[in-house]
């Protein structure tokens, strides 16, 4: 006998064809079932109890289950482990279906359309981004469903950088468009393909209209794979997405992936937290929106100078005038997140809280128009006057809605009294009726004389009145009609009072209905002005990241950045914003930047470790950044270049970032600075060349310099350790020496955290193994030996000095001589100083002591070798 699955199991089948990579979840009853792998591994997830069930076949299914009014927290935790949900609803009422309750998914929920408000953070966008390549372009897509925004560019060819584009919005979610493998793909959010006959085309026309008319056919792809993959996961309306953004990537700042995190800009490197990142520091906004617009800033710093400026001017207005500040900031205190808002209105999930903090949010609009414009600050005012207040959307809410609505809109009790006739009609009606039971009980305690009457309601039988046993024979016979007996009572009704009782009912549920049907009429009228909701959004975004930059500027006292256009750098005590913060004010040593593109192109900058190289160096592109997102920066005074690309390489050595520390990946990422910078580009080299052999580092970072120097001409920042290098500046015109400054007091070494002219005069290495508390021993005899080698040293004559170029014919491996050196200097274990007798192996002590290994070759070595070796034999 063939075994079939029941029924239902076979429409389960069936759908769950359709949602092959999605939990399903299958509406039961009162509860949303997962069978097959689904419930295993949801059960496994969630911690819930896999159970079987019997489905027409000898072996039971696996299965495991929530209770519908719980769904929505499992279902946020599997989305937000990366998985997708597909709910499956039953579209019939069970008791009118004949067979099998049809059943539909009616959305599939996703990380990157998730919209509901508390599976999101506030001041941070959700974003899905596709990514397309089509006729040589390529296309990157990225849009919040929870706020409607969506952002496209394109590229030529195929390159890394629509990659770095797609990955530079933090997506949840990632589409590819006909990708055949994404195996490589490094990310760890899910991925998606979607291929050419999945969408329709046209799509993007009927979504954007006009504004679709420039797109090219890889950003028209790249928009209609998120338009379709929203459109099979929601099953509903996108009519907030409604507003398109095209944007060249080259019209701001361009950074790679590395650069953002090293310079820590929206989150530390070690934790990866907001706090200690620049957006922390800067970020003093009231709104969600505007948090999320500076965010954005941040991550695209302009390059535009007259629109730098206009925020800087903004930011003057509002800088110097604190109480209009605090007036502002209260204003938009009171501003809930219209974006989210908006999108929730259109989305048809809003209720009647949400409308009524749109409401309030229009209400705080008037007043902040009037301040602005008030200020007196023509910018200001300007900014004010394009903004349109919405107040219609404001006075139809107030009109419509109750102050106080609650959670549900099922439940009644959210319009407002005037606004529906029928309506009212039926709550007098209602509260007559119930005014008139509540002077029942007074009423008929009078006519008989039974003090303990009362007059009650249960959901059985209603309206009742109650008369305790030991007064039932003192009601007048025929008055009221037995209805229920109880231990100690007697339950009456009399007709009056069911007919009251159906009048009262009736009018309950017909508002109830009736409230909920004008509440959707109000969301949907409010709807249809989601564009202006949505740009007022923005202009009050713009003026809340404003006020957050004047506040963070004026309290830690930056200043404007002036812009040149000769090419010159000049900043005069400069901080890095963050470690300042950090450090608090007056232990940040404040240093000056000098650079330009004649005689000070490249800083080569010297000084121990921990001495602040980095920081200096991180300092200065902070500084670009800040300057270019339109703040004021940490300094006396600021005289900048507009940089168009940062590049940041850290030596493998230094490198915190997990992940990244291989020599090889050292070299790709310089090699990344020096075929895409130009001239207006700023290039941070923090030590490179220290993940190979000495000279091998030495070599790479000359030429990497001299390459900079003559075909580049980009600001470049290099330290060293390799104190050779320094003598570069004779040779190259745009190579200066500056060096962190260090004392040493008592023996101990003082890092001074400034940055001077000139080469540090020695490394320190040995001072800073003592700050890490290295055994004493060691420490003493490594000063030992130093003093032999730095006493015996010949010093070399001009023009001999350590010549690179003689360097680089030198074959292979020295540090292997190194290491050998070191160790004759230094035995293991070695507790004492060893005492030497033989005075051959004295005498050749003495000459490897005084070895000038800088000046050996490899051949000269081995012959050094061998020749000590017969002599010692
Ligand atoms: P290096 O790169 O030379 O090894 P870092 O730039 O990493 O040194 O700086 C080491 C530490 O010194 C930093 O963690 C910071 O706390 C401190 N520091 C750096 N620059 C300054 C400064 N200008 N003022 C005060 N402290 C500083
Ligand atoms: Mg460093």
């Amino acid at each position: 006998m063939t075994q079939t699955y029941t029924p239902m199991m076979q429409q389960y089948l069936e759908i769950k064809r359709q949602y092959p990579d999605a939990f399903l979840f299958f509406r039961l009853g009162d509860f949303y079932e997962l069978f097959f792998e689904d419930a295993i591994k949801a059960s496994r997830e969630l911690e819930i109890t896999l159970t079987g069930k019997n489905a027409g076949v000898e072996e039971k299914v696996p299965m495991c289950g929530v209770p519908y009014h719980a769904a929505e927290g499992y279902i946020a935790d599997l989305v937000q482990k990366g998985y997708k949900v597909a709910v499956c609803e039953q579209v019939e009422d069970p008791k009118e279906a004949k067979g099998v309750v049809r059943r539909e998914v009616v959305r599939v929920v996703t990380p990157g359309t998730m919209i509901e408000s508390r599976f999101l953070t506030d001041k941070e966008n959700n974003y899905m981004t596709a990514i397309a390549h089509v006729d040589g372009k390529d296309a990157v897509a990225a849009c919040d469903m929870s706020t409607g925004e969506m952002y496209v560019t394109s590229f030529f060819g195929r390159s890394q950088a629509v990659m770095e584009e797609a990955l530079q919005y933090r997506p949840s979610e990632l589409l590819f468009y006909e990708q055949k493998d994404t195996r490589g793909i490094a990310t760890d959010v899910p991925l998606t393909v979607i291929m050419a006959g999945d969408f329709d085309q046209l799509a993007v026309n009927q979504q954007y209209g006009e504004q679709a008319e420039t797109l090219n056919s890889a950003m028209r792809t790249a928009i209609n794979c998120l338009l379709h993959y929203i459109g099979l996961t929601q099953k509903r309306s996108l009519s907030h997405m409604r507003v398109l953004k095209q944007y060249e990537a080259r019209e701001y700042l361009q950074m790679d992936g590395f650069s953002r995190r090293n310079l820590e800009l929206t989150e530390t490197i070690r934790d990866k937290s907001k706090k200690g990142s620049l957006l922390w520091l800067l970020d003093k906004t009231e709104t969600a929106m505007g948090g999320r617009m500076l965010r954005r800033w941040i991550e695209r710093p302009l390059l535009n100078q007259s629109e730098i400026e206009k925020r800087l001017e903004a930011l003057e207005a509002f800088k110097g005038d604190l109480l209009l500040r605090s007036d502002v900031r209260e204003s938009l205190d009171k501003v809930y997140d219209l974006e989210r808002l908006a999108g929730r209105i259109a989305y048809g999930n809003a209720n009647g809280r949400d409308m009524v903090n749109m409401r309030h949010s229009l209400e705080a609009i008037p007043h902040l128009k009037y301040q602005l414009i008030a200020s007196g600050s023509p910018i200001l005012a300007e900014l004010a006057e394009i903004m349109d207040e919405c107040s219609d959307i404001a006075d139809f809410l107030s009109e419509t809605l109750v102050d106080e609505p609650p959670i549900s809109v099922r439940e009644g009790g959210l319009i407002r009294q005037g606004y529906d006739d029928y309506l009212d009609k039926l709550r007098v009606a209602s509260r007559e009726g119930k005014t008139w039971i509540a002077q029942l009980e007074q009423a008929e305690r009078e006519a008989t004389g039974i003090r303990s009457l009362k007059v009650g309601f249960n959901k059985v039988f209603g309206y009742y009145i109650e008369i305790s046993k030991a007064n039932l024979a003192n009601i007048p016979p025929g008055r009221y009609e037995r209805k229920q007996t109880l231990a100690n009572a007697e339950r009456f009704i009399t007709p009056d009072l069911k007919e009251k009782e159906s009048l009262i009912l009736e009018a309950e549920e017909k508002m109830v209905e009736l409230e909920y049907q004008l509440f959707v009429q109000v969301r949907n009228e409010v709807a249809k002005h989601i564009p202006r909701l949505q740009l007022l959004a923005e202009q009050v975004a713009n003026i809340d990241v404003l006020q957050s930059f004047a506040t963070v500027s004026e309290e830690r006292g930056y200043v404007r950045p002036q812009f040149t256009t000769d090419g010159e750098f000049v900043v005069r005590e400069g901080r890095h914003a963050v470690v300042e913060a950090v450090l608090d004010r007056e232990k940040y040593v404040a240093n000056d930047v000098e650079m330009n593109q004649k005689d000070r192109q490249i800083l080569l900058i010297t000084g121990p470790n921990m001495a602040g190289k980095s920081t200096y160096m991180r300092q200065m592109a902070l500084m670009s950044v800040m300057a270019q997102i339109g703040c004021y920066v940490p300094a006396k005074e600021a005289r900048l270049s507009l940089i168009d690309q940062i590049f940041t390489r850290i030596g493998a050595a230094d490198d915190l970032v997990g992940g990244y520390s291989t020599f090889m990946v050292e070299m790709l990422e310089t090699k990344n600075a020096l075929t895409k910078a130009t001239s207006r580009s700023l290039i941070l080299l923090d030590e490179i060349g220290r993940g190979t052999s000495t000279y091998d580092g030495m070599a790479l970072a000359q030429a990497v310099i001299e390459y900079i120097n003559e075909h580049i001409g980009a600001k470049t920042l290099f330290s060293t350790h390799y104190h050779e290098l320094t003598h570069l500046q004779e040779h190259i015109p745009g190579v200066v020496n500056v060096n962190a400054r260090c004392e040493e007091r008592d023996g101990k070494l003082l890092f001074l955290h400034k940055i001077a002219e000139g080469r540090a005069d020695k490394s320190y290495g040995i001072h800073v193994a003592e700050l890490a508390e290295m055994p004493k021993q060691v420490i003493l005899r490594a000063r030992q030996i130093l003093q032999g080698l730095e006493s015996e040293q010949k010093t070399p004559a001009k023009g001999e000095q350590l010549s690179l170029d003689m360097l680089w014919d030198a074959p292979e491996p020295e540090p292997l001589m190194v290491a050998e050196a070191a160790a004759a200097a230094y035995p293991a274990q070695a507790q004492e100083p060893i005492v030497i007798k033989d005075p051959t192996e004295e005498e050749i002590l003495e000459e490897l002591r005084r070895l000038d290994l800088n000046m050996t070759t490899p051949l000269h070595a081995l012959m050094k070798l061998s020749e000590w070796k017969q002599r010692l034999s």
